[in-house]
Formats: C-alpha cells, structure tokens, sequence
C-alpha cells in the first residue's frame, strides 16, 4: 500500500463553450509515500488551459503561476494521463478537504471527455487532522487551513511556497507524519470504486418545502395540545415560512388555540424533524405574511 497526497491550483474562470463558469485545473502537485510516511517521490505538473490565455490576478498572487508560466504547461489531458501512470496500482489518495474533488469532478466532465483522474481509495487529510488535533485538545470550531494545522502543530510552513501544489502536498505530508493514527487513519479511509461515494460527496442536505414530498410523513404533522394532550384540531392551512410548516391547531379541552411548527431537513442519510408548539400572537398588521400551501392531509 502506498499514498498520494494530491493538491490542486485551479483557478475560477468562464468556460464560453458551456456558458458558465468552472474551477479550472491548472496546476497538480502529489507526493508519494511509502507505508511508513517517507517521501518517495514527487510529481508536478503545470497546466495550459484549453479556453483561455489568461488567469485571474487573485490566481495569479496566490499561486505564482502567472499567464506565461500557464501558457508554457501542457494540455490537462496530458498531465492527468501522466499523473495517473505515476501514482501505479494499490495506493490511497489524500487530498486537503474534498474541494479538489469537485474541481475534478467538474474538470472530468466539462473537459475531459471520459478520462478521469485515478482515485481508488480515498481519505480527507483535513478532516483526519482536524480530527488528531481535536483529541490533543485543541478547540476547533470551523474548518482549519493548512497553515493554521501546521502552526498548530508546530511545523514551520514557509508561507510564500505555500499554495504551490507541491508545497502543499509536502507539507500535508509533514503533518500526516506528526499525528497518524492507524486504527482512526484507516476508519476514515472511503472506496471510491463504490457510487455511494460520489453520490454523498456530492449531496446537499436541503429543507423540504413541499408539503407533498413523499419523504414526510403525516403523523409528524399531527400536533396535541402541548398543556393537556388532546389532539389539535387543525383550523388552517400549512404555510410554508423560513424553512418551517406552520399551521393554526385548536384544543377543544382547554378552549384555546396554538400554533403547530414543523420543519423537514434532509441530509444523505436521514431526515431531521424538528417541532414545536408556539402560542398564537394577536394578529398584527403585516405581521404574518406567509405564503400558504395545500395540504394534502
Ligand atoms: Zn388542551
């Protein structure tokens, strides 16, 4: 078993055969390790794009790869052929965060025509570190950049290479080195050869809004009377308002009426409920505009 660490530098540019903008490849640095983490060798490739002369002015300071360094690469085609004969056969893949990987995916179907980048088994090196980071007691609320993890872990990062796709693959291998861990290391290593992988890298979790959605289910839109129990009779339609399906409930026990709240997110795996009860305010001018949607029930 052996593993690549790969980096990407693309840089957002429009693409007028398909009318829209992409993330496009134009620089992939790896390194190759062996199974105790010690370099064997590097690859770097700088790439000529295929619909433009020019990269942006951001790209251009943050990478170092100006117009004519771009111009003087050689065809993406070319490097990933060449990239995927130098990784060879039985290795797993890191790359900081999956962003590189929607750029691929984005890079595979607008502008390679079938060849796709050789992935077998894959891991997220950021989501490991931050990980390793947080169990050496770090408090770690967002996602961490790579020079905040080596800061972190004090490994000196010589800030003007970083952003060169084989700085950075280096330096991930810097940190990999300070704190794998096998058992959780290999927990978190994916087979990519199986379509569940793509599928969820590429879900977003997204709240429902339609009241017909057959992923809701009826009896989560029942409420009872949050202070005696009986069943809410239901007086109104369901309004859809800032992700919630709200409707007006009346409790013949206790005479009073109440507002039902439910909201439906839907992740990869599961669909989140949430709900609850809230008093009904006196109507205010203006105050409760909402949009009203059939109910099926
Ligand atoms: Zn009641």
């Amino acid at each position: 078993m052996m593993y690549i660490i790969l980096d990407l530098e693309w840089d957002n540019s429009y693409l007028p055969s398909k009318n829209r903008f992409i993330n496009q490849i134009l620089q992939i640095g790896a390194v190759k390790l062996n199974k105790d983490f010690e370099i064997l060798d590097t690859f770097e490739a700088t790439i000529k794009s295929s619909f433009t002369k020019r990269v942006s002015g951001r790209f251009s300071r943050l990478t170092g790869i100006t117009n004519e360094t771009m111009r003087s690469g050689i065809p993406l085609e070319t490097a990933v052929k060449a990239y995927n004969e130098w990784i060879g056969t039985d290795t797993v893949t890191m790359t900081w965060s999956t962003s590189d990987l929607f750029s691929i995916i984005d890079n595979e179907k607008l502008l390679l025509n079938n060849l796709r980048f050789k992935i077998d088994k894959y891991l997220d090196l950021q989501s490991f570190i931050q990980n390793e980071i947080r169990m050496m007691g770090v408090e770690i609320t967002s996602q961490i950049s790579l020079l905040n993890a080596a800061n972190i872990l004090k490994i000196t990062a010589d800030e003007l290479s970083l952003h060169s796709a084989k700085y950075d693959s280096l330096l991930c291998a810097a940190l990999l080195k300070k704190c794998y861990q096998k058992e959780r290391f290999e927990a978190m290593i994916k087979d990519t050869s199986n379509p569940e992988f793509f599928e969820r890298l590429c879900f977003k979790p997204y709240y429902i809004s339609d009241i017909k959605s057959g992923n809701i289910n009826k009896e989560h839109m029942k409420f009872n009377c949050d202070i005696c129990g009986s069943k809410g009779i239901r007086k109104s339609k369901w309004r859809y308002r800032n992700r919630w399906f709200v409707a007006d409930f009346f409790c013949k026990k206790c005479s009073r009426e109440f507002s039902g709240r439910v909201s439906f997110k839907k992740t990869y795996d599961n669909l989140i409920v949430k709900r609850k009860i809230c008093e009904v305010k006196k109507k205010e001018e203006g105050q409760d505009e909402v949009q009203s949607v059939s109910s099926p029930l």
